[in-house]
């Protein structure tokens, strides 16, 4: 299913700091959540030329929070149409609320918020827009009809990026869960562990 949301709270495997612009963060956020949006779990693989299209959101504003710029736990991946549908709201945490008891996606694309957070993020970012769930029903009979015509197609459509970050080759000024950089992707594709779909 490709819009399956996590069943767990997230708990954050990266701990780098110290950076002094949050650009830097970026191959770091990009393993942490997966290589997707947090809010609609748009993948990059679907998007492949991903050049501006990904944004490091600051969860808590950056006009309300100026402190927290650069705070790796206040940073997510968002792709740049929930990013800039968010703006300057605070809404609850995606990685807390946006999980697969509290979202429900239809087979057609609709979505649905089961808890008050998850209905709220759904609202403020539009995530039932027509626009959103006519994208959501595009990809899901697309991947739907790959798997069962054409294994390669599916593949792609569900592998992770060919272009994984070597966090290993990274030296942020600290990094208070270094050993989150033997899980990376990366590391994982290198000890011939990583799967070929996720
Ligand atoms: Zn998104």
């Amino acid at each position: 299913m490709p819009f399956s949301y996590p069943m767990n709270r997230h708990t954050r495997r990266h701990g780098p700091a110290g950076y002094s612009s949050y650009a830097s963060y970026r191959p770091w956020l990009r393993d942490e959540f997966l290589f997707r949006c947090v809010y609609c779990l748009k993948r990059e693989q679907w998007d492949i030329v991903i050049k501006g299209k990904y944004h490091i959101d600051h969860y808590r504003p950056q006009v309300h929070n100026p402190g927290d710029v650069l705070q790796y736990e206040n940073l997510l991946y968002a792709c740049a149409t929930c990013n800039l549908a968010k703006g300057k709201e605070l809404i609850p945490n995606p990685c807390h609320y946006m999980l697969a008891n509290s979202v429900i996606i239809f087979e057609d694309g609709r979505i649905k918020g089961t808890t008050s957070e998850a209905k709220r993020v759904i609202k403020v970012l539009g995530l039932d827009d027509t626009e959103y769930c006519e994208f959501r029903r595009l990809t899901i009979d697309t991947i739907a009809l790959a798997r069962q015509m054409k294994p390669d197609l599916f593949r792609r459509y569900m592998q992770y990026p060919d272009e994984l970050p070597n966090l290993a080759d990274l030296r942020p000024p600290d990094n208070i869960r270094p050993e989150g950089v033997q899980e990376s992707y990366y590391a994982q594709r290198e000890r011939r562990q990583l799967p070929a779909v996720y």
